[in-house]
């Protein structure tokens, strides 16, 4: 019987799969192989299955001597479409020698489309407190994204240095809102002992979890490179280290990849990123099921049903419980502004396009 082993898919390009194994039986730190070069069994295109960056998979040996290479693998939607259109055969690749096949994806937590991830566990939304100005719509919509795929969304307030008002009131809104929030600057160290600590205690080996990932997202000069580098001292190696050879540059940046990093409670905490640091573009999502809206907003939950009106949109109602609790100054007034301005985006797009893609 072949020996198969559980891993984490931490890249792919063109049919080829890095995969990094996971020994159970091993103490932290030994217990993550170095990356093994995959295919995919042909089978996961019948089932409709799309092997996916962050998928928990079981693989085993290829055990044909040429590596498998006549064997019918899985061809990504983007090989097949490329193969069409320069009317070639789709077998060019395959030439690359495997010596693992993906046989098995397991169950996922979730999946993102765009960009392509699969069982992310955490989001941590980056605002900067100042330059560029905090946009809270864009943050806000990082929220409700999160909570529709059972994301756990941890906010950090960065630049705190340079408006340290800001900051703090930043830092009020999102924890009325009930989530955690880290008030730091990635550039003088101020907080970062504490989100250190908190990667270090969500990521502990005895959490009982095989793997904990997250990635950082939020508008482009906000601090995300600066807070990874600051936080995963190994990254930098990693990000410059890795071989490319089996990559072809075009497509470099638009890949999302996975790295495991080691934290301070001798866990891994696997970081979903792109190759050039760019940002996870969690803002092309144009869609939420508009209907579900308020209930992700956290801190509307306790409201809904409580309104005079069964219909209430907790825009402008008599009697919304929203408004009432808004009132109280139980929700934030930049939330409720958000949750209108989304809701309007979204009445405005036709029922067909209405879901989340
Ligand atoms: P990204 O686009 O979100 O990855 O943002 P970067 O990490 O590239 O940061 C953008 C700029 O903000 C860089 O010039 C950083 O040096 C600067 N920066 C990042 N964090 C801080 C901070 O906490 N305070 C200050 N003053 N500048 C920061
Ligand atoms: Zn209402």
């Amino acid at each position: 019987m072949k020996e198969r082993k559980y891993g984490i898919i931490t890249r792919g390009v063109g049919g080829l799969y890095g995969v990094r194994t996971i020994d159970r039986e091993k103490s932290a730190g030994e217990r993550i192989s170095e990356e093994v070069l995959c295919r995919a069994r042909g089978i996961f295109r019948q089932n409709h299955i799309t092997p996916t960056v962050g998928d928990e998979v079981m693989i085993e040996p290829v055990d044909t001597a040429d590596g498998g290479s006549t064997e019918d693998w899985y061809v990504p939607d983007e090989e097949l479409r490329e193969a069409r259109d320069a009317k070639k055969s789709r077998g060019k690749k395959q030439d690359v020698r495997v010596d693992f096949v993906i046989d098995e994806i397991l169950p996922r937590r979730n999946l993102l489309i765009r960009p392509p991830t699969a069982n992310l566990d955490y989001l941590f939304a980056v605002i900067p407190a100042a330059s560029p100005a905090p946009d809270l719509l864009t943050a806000d919509k990082l929220t409700v994204i999160a909570e529709n795929y059972g994301i756990e969304t941890v906010v950090i307030v960065n630049k705190s240095d340079l408006d340290p008002e800001s900051s703090a009131r930043l830092t009020e809104i999102y924890r009325t809102a009930g989530y955690t929030v880290f008030p730091v600057s990635a550039e003088r160290g101020d907080g970062m002992d504490a989100l250190a600590a908190y990667i270090a205690e969500i990521t502990a080996p005895d959490a009982g979890k095989t793997h904990i990932s997250g990635a950082f997202a939020g508008v482009s000069g906000g601090g995300k490179s600066t807070l990874m580098t600051a936080l995963f001292p190994d990254l930098n190696l990693k990000t410059g280290g890795v071989s490319r050879k089996t990559e072809r540059g075009r497509h470099t940046t638009r890949h999302v990849e996975i790295y495991p990093l080691e934290t301070a409670s001798g866990g891994c905490f696997w970081l979903a990123d792109t190759p050039g640091f760019s940002m996870l573009d969690f803002t092309r999502y144009n869609f939420f099921p508009y209907d579900e809206l308020a209930a992700s907003f956290r801190e509307f939950e306790e409201c809904l049903g409580e309104c005079r009106y069964t219909k209430c949109t907790h825009r402008k109602e008599e009697g919304c419980a929203v408004l009432e609790k808004m009132e109280r100054g139980g929700i934030a007034p930049s939330r409720h502004e958000s949750y209108v301005r989304i809701y309007d985006e979204q009445r405005s797009v036709p029922e067909w396009k209405r879901r989340m893609t």
